[in-house]
């Protein structure tokens, strides 16, 4: 395993224990399988017996999806530095599982904190949907968060940060609807096919625009079952990266949804919805630094191994000085991930705050997928023509990189607001 000069942690022997333990799990299942679905078909990949499953039920056994859960509802609450190891090292064995964990996480987080912002009245959806999943330990359950509509992309990344008056600005395009009747809410309409584990997720936190129907802006936050009638599913996306994790479409189709799964505080989804964004975008950053080791301890490997102009490759100072560059970029990354996401784990989930500056976040995944997207491409570069191969880890790693700067956001609009929050709270006092 890679020695890290990790000064912070290095006397901690839980969380030590624990790197061990989940990066065996990385090892011996978790990158095999990854490697396996990676050339599957997506239709394949999602079926049932695909060992795609399989890799779910071993994360569930292991209960690391109960990180972020407190321990009054059954959960772990690890502390942050805990939760960035084990997505690190998730992400080192699979980007896609590291992104499927994340969102499984951060869609049953979201009912904890709208039951501590809503004074502990949402006992129907604890107890219906976060305390069955809380205790899985078979894979029965995985949450997903279907935010982004087929005509509205960045403009509802863009809407958790701006005012009303601009977001009117936006349109309203086929959103996914919601109407009262009786004591059901009735959702109409399509998510986009990018929602990660969309095909094979039970459950969703799902963004719907709510009456009177007029802007983005009047939207709110509900969970649905996925076994509801009505919610059907579109095909596995076939994508470039990520092949071992699925998306696809979440189709509602006059889907009753209980009134007591709705959260109708106006705005709320905004600011919670902007904080579990910022989160997930420094849980981008520890998910990132794991695809960059693992594609620079490759290039390491094969340095070692390549033997050009009568010695190992790495023999040569050019490529030394190359890894040497490589292993700053992933050092760099895990620091700065580590502190962003120390930062908005304490914000959301012990000062339950979710009006903070939060451009430290998205600075933070924008930095981590760009190096990784470096790294892995150098570490090909270092692979010479073996790099291109389908037969060679780098190959995925590099499509995988490639995925980074558009999940959780567009780099391009993650900068901008990231910029918007530089401006507001940076002091030069
Ligand atoms: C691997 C992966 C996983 C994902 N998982 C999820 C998920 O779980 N749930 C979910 O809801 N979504 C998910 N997404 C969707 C992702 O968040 C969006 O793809 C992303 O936010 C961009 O939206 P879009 O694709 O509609 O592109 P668009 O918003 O159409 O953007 C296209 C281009 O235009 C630029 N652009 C857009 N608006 C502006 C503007 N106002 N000013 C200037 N330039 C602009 C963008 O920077 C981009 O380059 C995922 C995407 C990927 C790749």
């Amino acid at each position: 395993m890679y020695e890290e000069l990790d000064i912070s942690l290095a006397g901690d022997e839980s969380v030590s224990m624990l790197k061990k333990q989940v990066h065996e799990l990385a090892v011996k299942d978790l990158r095999p399988i990854s490697l396996q679905l990676d050339k599957m078909h997506p239709q394949e990949v999602v079926e049932k017996g695909s060992p795609y499953y399989e890799a779910h039920r071993k994360i569930k056994q292991m209960g690391l999806h109960r990180m972020y859960t407190r321990k009054e509802y059954g959960g772990l609450e690890s502390t942050p530095d805990e939760i960035h190891v084990v997505l690190e090292e998730v992400a080192w064995a699979s980007m896609g599982f590291g992104g499927g964990l994340g969102v499984d996480m951060c869609c049953m987080a979201i009912i904890m904190l709208a039951n501590d912002i809503m004074g502990g009245s949402l006992d129907e959806m604890v107890n219906d949907i976060l305390t069955p999943w809380v205790e899985d330990e078979e894979g029965k359950y995985h949450g997903c968060i279907p935010w982004l509509e087929p005509e509205h992309g960045s403009d509802i990344i863009l809407a958790c940060h701006l005012p009303d008056e601009q977001i009117a600005g936006f349109g309203l395009r086929a959103p996914v609807k919601m109407e009262k009747e009786g004591d059901y809410w009735v959702f109409n309409g399509m998510k986009a096919p990018w929602t990660t584990s969309g095909p094979t997720a039970t459950h969703g936190a799902v963004i719907v625009n709510a009456p009177p129907h007029e802007s983005i802006s009047d939207a709110t936050l509900a969970f649905v079952p996925f076994d509801l009638e009505g919610v059907r599913k579109g095909p596995a996306l076939d994508k470039l990266g990520m092949r071992d994790e699925p998306q696809g479409e979440i189709i509602f189709d006059n889907v009753r949804v209980p009134k007591e799964y709705v959260i109708m505080i106006p705005g709320l989804w905004k600011s919670l919805g902007g904080s579990i964004l910022a989160q997930l975008n420094s849980g981008m950053g520890a998910l990132y630094t794991g695809l960059a080791r693992a594609a620079f301890e490759e290039a390491l490997k094969y340095a070692r191994e390549r033997v050009q102009g009568g010695k190992p490759l790495i023999e040569h100072d050019t490529v030394k000085m190359r890894l040497a560059d490589m292993f700053m970029r992933v050092e760099a990354c895990r620091s700065y991930s580590r502190a962003a996401f120390s930062y908005s784990f304490q914000k959301i989930f012990k000062d339950i705050e979710l009006e903070f500056p939060k451009g430290v976040c998205y600075a933070c995944k924008v930095f981590c997928t760009q190096q990784a997207l470096e790294v892995a491409s150098e570490a090909i570069q270092i692979h010479g023509g073996y790099g291109i191969s389908k037969d060679s880890v780098v190959e995925k790693l590099f499509r995988d990189a490639r995925m980074g700067l558009i999940m959780d956001g567009c780099n391009r609009m993650l900068t901008l607001t990231a910029g918007w929050s530089v401006d507001e709270s940076y002091s030069l006092e």
